[in-house]
């Protein structure tokens, strides 16, 4: 219940990583595989879906995603912003609706945080499925509109803009989130289909030419899975994202003047997660990153 306290006034724009998974996290449910068995066993080895927080100069925070693991996932908020406690976040921007990214919006209300009000930011898509599920009581729905720049609350020193991808877009829309602070650009695009529509939509010729246009210094990009054998006796045609491997196959190396490509909302079957891994120094080797949970990025 209750209590709600704002961040110190740092006069910057930081943004942390608070999870790193995909949907299901790290253990999976009904998985006892032998990455899901060491997180059970080793609480440090746990992994949150993804999501993200950034906190305003004025010391707002602002969460992107509502994951089930909200409650930890405002604390690593909290102690990785070096805030002065946890904090209620200010608004709350989301990327669709696929369980993983809202099934923390319950923990806002009465038997939880018990707020009202919360801006709750997103398409008029998402908002619909929201609304549909009941979810919508602690919050102020707010459409946003495709590719428009807006300020998320006043003095809060960035602004977002969402920009459609596609992604099995059975019930709602999906959109990557463009953060845009005082020095640097963020896209935090945990999850779309493949590159080819992606960059189809924004008549982009590579993936490294779209961040560019788009001003992106970083980028925290779907990384899934590592390849395609990563899920024996299961269609991964039904559940299509860009392999690691491919993204590594386009965009080859970091070269100067590149943004930073950082993996995140990976698997639990996906060999990134353990930073030990063949896999995860071949990605450092070319100059990419590997999303960790409690670091901070500054804008
Ligand atoms: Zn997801
Ligand atoms: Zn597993």
């Amino acid at each position: 219940m209750g209590g709600q306290s704002q961040g110190m006034d740092s006069g910057g724009v930081r943004v942390a990583i608070l999870g790193v998974a995909q949907d299901g996290g790290v253990p999976q449910a009904g998985c006892d595989c032998e990455r899901c068995s060491a997180a059970q066993m080793d609480p440090s080895l746990r992994l949150h879906p993804s999501s993200i927080a950034i906190l305003g100069e004025d010391g707002g925070l602002h969460l992107v995603e509502a994951t089930r693991d909200v409650s930890q996932q405002l604390w690593i908020a909290a102690t990785s912003l070096g805030m002065d406690g946890v904090a209620s976040p200010k608004t709350v921007c989301l990327t669709h609706t696929h369980l993983g990214h809202i099934d923390g919006l319950g923990q806002f209300g009465k038997e939880s945080m018990g707020l009202d009000s919360v801006p709750l930011l997103a398409s008029s898509r998402v908002l619909d499925v929201v609304r549909a599920r009941g979810l919508e009581a602690p919050f102020e729905a707010t459409i946003v509109e495709s590719n428009r720049p807006f300020t998320p609350s006043e003095g809060c020193g960035f602004r977002y803009t969402l920009l459609p991808v596609p992604h099995r877009d059975e019930e709602s829309d999906t959109h990557a989130i463009l953060i845009s602070g005082p020095n640097k650009s963020l896209l935090f695009l945990p999850d779309h289909d493949h590159w080819g529509g992606t960059l189809g939509l924004y008549e982009a010729k590579d993936v490294k030419s779209w961040l560019l246009d788009l001003g992106v210094n970083i980028a925290l990009v779907d990384g899934t899975f590592w390849d395609e054998g990563e899920l024996p006796g299961r269609d991964m045609t039904q559940i299509p994202h860009p392999t690691v491997s491919k993204t590594l196959e386009i965009i080859g190396s970091k070269g100067p003047g590149d943004p930073d490509v950082i993996f995140i909302h990976l698997n639990h079957t996906n060999p990134l997660v353990d930073e030990s891994s063949d896999q995860a120094s071949r990605v450092r080797e070319l100059g990419w990153g590997v999303a960790r949970q409690s670091t901070v990025l500054e804008l």
